[in-house]
């Protein structure tokens, strides 16, 4: 057996150079590498006489050279030059800038070449293709694996090196799922398929491997969510709310009547709040859908029935304003709202906690300051948190152990697809809120280039001197908080200074003081800002029913699920809203981004989409979501796979729900080995 945690540098072809961008990749190990999957491949396995090739399409021709190679300077470049033939036609092959090609090739001889084809005026031209010469298969000739690569690692070097990878591994890989799985559902063997899908002799090849491979990986995530499912369930009973505590109280005060889906997710609620099973629940409903109103009745029910309730938000703005909604409901009902939130003074935090310990404070709203270990709850029964995909798991757990196995509600607005919220929370019980309070305006969205600029920023001074007001969104510039930092700056200087110099222009972003932001979103809320250019930090929740215009500049950068949290900002009171999404770049993808963004402002849809178009790495990425990337796994092309492996997952764990069982060992080492760090299970 070989040792898979053998570091890449002795692998054949790996120097001190090539280590480091390996390493760079975050391939330290052989089994870094050898799991370092393609990211696409290409069939180069065909040949095609060069009077079949079409214009556009990659092409394998076997050929014989006509004469030597030409080294031509054009400006600044070079341009290498060969004509080759086949029997039925001639062709032009030209490089740029590989002057080392010089003497490679021997008129007369035969060799293969792969690359795009074009074709002028009937003449076929073959552009810095790849090239074996005669027999020999290295660059042609089979299937080649592409893999994501940075600069200065080409995808010869790549494939030299997992070549040898493999060569070394294959036959001495230990086996990682238990033999009645693999019989059960016909699955590869982990040799095999570790060598197929790297270097499948036939697509047929690829996909036995990758099936494999998806199912082991989606297994491993399935079996641990279901465990931690379990591990919530085995534990004492939770609390039996009463069912003298009624809802209703809080309903009917309400200045509108709910909708059938609130109503629906309430019973939900109320009927898991009064068993003795433990509540575990997601709600989802989209930005809008009315969530809060949901929790306040919840966190009412367990108040009336004697207990705390804690609410955490993702930010301290929010931590505001759920408290001022919550006291305009809630304290006519007789119950004492709270918030706490860091950057308060110390005796105000002091006087708090005092309240909350004797239990003068029925509900606590506040940022992850309320996890830390001096706040006390004399008795909390339920726990509520806002925008799951800011906490992980671990946060959420931390503060359900300041109560006695209290309820847990958690709320998001990010809509995942429903098949994929059943599997992925598969730790949770769901609850959807899939319907908009009536007469909501639709938002009108338009996706612009940089030269509508002007007409854009026309656009912004009339409703601003309707008396709206604006936010300008920054891009993100990468997941650092340094440089948003620097785009927003630069962006207030623009629209401050050069565009809107009459206007009062001011800016938030996620590194200020809590209490500046609040300040500003306080003169926001009440018209002393104009123009507010903002970075995803008002993402979350904070609502504004005065402005009706949202500009989010380079749109292309954001997922279509964080343009549509961003957008929901907007479209909040009585005016006609606007969405303006900036874009540049010509991609085919960007343009079929934005134009979804264009046609619908249903959130399930366009998580779908952003499913699709993106992939499930970026989408989940994006979401903080606290699961482990996928390796190979794609949860939208691979849905069947996934309820496979969701049902295989829950016989496994039926019949062994420790796995405990010999049989089941090599699973309980796939759960550990990628979920330790991240999930304690
Ligand atoms: P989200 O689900 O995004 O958190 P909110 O709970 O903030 O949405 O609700 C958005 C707005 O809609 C709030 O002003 C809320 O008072 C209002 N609202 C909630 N439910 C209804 C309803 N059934 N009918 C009318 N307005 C509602
Ligand atoms: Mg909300």
């Amino acid at each position: 057996m070989i040792d898979l945690n053998k570091n890449v540098q002795y692998i054949k072809g790996v120097g001190p150079t090539k280590l480091l961008l390996l390493n760079k990749l975050g391939i330290f190990t052989l089994k870094d590498l050898i799991t370092y999957y393609p990211r696409t491949y290409e069939d180069r396995s065909k040949l095609k006489y060069i009077s079949e090739c079409n214009d556009g399409e990659e092409a394998l021709i076997e050929t014989v050279i006509c004469n030597n190679l030409t080294n031509v300077r054009l400006k600044g470049k070079t341009m290498q030059r060969v004509i080759v033939r086949d029997e039925t036609e001639s062709a032009t092959i030209t490089w740029f800038n590989q002057p080392y090609l010089k003497g490679k090739f021997k008129v007369g001889e035969k060799y293969k070449f792969f690359g795009r084809i074009t074709k002028k005026g009937g003449k076929v031209m073959l552009n810095s293709p790849v090239f074996d010469i005669k027999e020999k298969i290295q660059n042609t000739g089979r299937i080649i694996p592409i893999y994501p690569l940075t600069y200065n690692l080409s995808q010869n070097n790549m494939r030299k090196i997992m070549e040898a990878a493999i060569k070394e591994a294959y036959g001495n890989l230990e086996e990682t799922l238990p033999q009645y799985l693999l019989k059960e559902y016909k699955l590869e063997n982990i040799n095999d398929a570790t060598k197929y899908i790297h270097f499948p002799n036939e697509f047929n090849d690829f996909n036995i491997a990758r099936y494999r491979l998806v199912f082991e990986e989606l297994l491993s995530i399935q079996l641990a969510l279901l465990k931690l499912k379990n591990s919530y369930m085995n534990e004492e009973k939770g609390i039996k709310f009463s069912k003298n505590a009624k809802m209703s109280d809080v309903i009917n005060t309400l200045p509108f009547n709910l909708t059938k889906a609130q109503l629906r997710v309430l019973e939900e609620i109320d009927q898991n709040m009064e068993s003795e099973k433990c509540m575990n629940r997601l709600l989802q409903g989209d930005v809008g859908s009315g969530k809060t109103v949901v929790a306040m009745c919840a966190a009412y029910k367990a108040i009336k029935s004697g207990y705390q309730v804690a609410m955490m938000v993702p930010t301290a703005i929010l931590a505001v304003q759920h408290l001022e909604n919550f006291k305009n409901i809630l304290e006519k009902l007789n119950i004492k709202c709270e918030i706490l939130v860091s950057g308060i003074t110390k005796k105000k935090k002091e006087k708090i906690l005092e309240e909350l310990k004797n239990g003068n404070i029925d509900i606590l709203i506040g940022t992850h300051a309320i996890i830390e270990e001096n706040v006390v709850f004399k008795n909390l029964g339920l726990v509520i948190t806002d925008e799951q995909h800011r906490f992980g798991v671990k946060q959420r757990t931390k503060i359900a152990e300041k109560g006695k196995n209290p309820d847990i509600l958690v709320m998001t607005a990010t809509p995942i697809p429903r098949t994929l919220a059943l599997i992925l929370y598969g730790d949770l019980d769901i609850s959807i809120i899939d319907e908009l309070p009536p007469n909501r305006k639709r938002i009108e969205t338009f996706a612009v280039g940089k030269n509508m600029t002007e007409r854009v920023n026309y656009f912004i001074k009339k409703q601003i001197d309707e008396g709206r007001q604006a936010y300008i969104v920054c891009p993100l510039v990468e997941e650092n908080e340094e440089m948003d930092l620097k785009s927003v700056e630069k962006l207030y200087e623009v629209y401050s200074k050069e565009l809107f110099p009459q206007y009062k222009v001011e800016y938030i972003h996620g590194k200020m003081k809590s209490k500046d932001k609040d300040s500003i979103m306080e003169r926001f809320k009440n018209k002393e800002i104009d123009i507010l250019i903002s970075t995803t930090v008002i993402e979350v929740g904070v609502d504004v029913p005065n402005s009706n215009i949202m500009v989010i500049e380079n749109a292309e950068r954001f997922g279509l699920a964080a343009l549509h949290q961003l957008r929901g900002r907007v479209g909040r009171g009585e005016y006609q809203s606007y969405c303006i999404l900036k874009f540049e770049g010509k991609s085919e993808n960007v343009r079929k981004r934005m134009k979804v963004m264009c046609e619908t402002n249903d959130g399930f849809i366009i998580s779908e989409k952003d499913l699709e178009l993106r992939g499930a790495g970026d989408f989940f990425g994006t979401m903080q979501h606290g699961l482990p990337e996928f390796k190979i796994a794609n949860l939208f092309e691979d849905i069947e796979i996934l309820k496979m492996v969701q049902s295989a997952a829950i016989k496994i764990l039926n019949q062994d729900p420790k796995l405990e069982k010999k049989e089941n060992k090599l699973l309980k080492e796939l759960i550990k080995e990628k979920f330790m760090k991240r999930i304690e299970l």
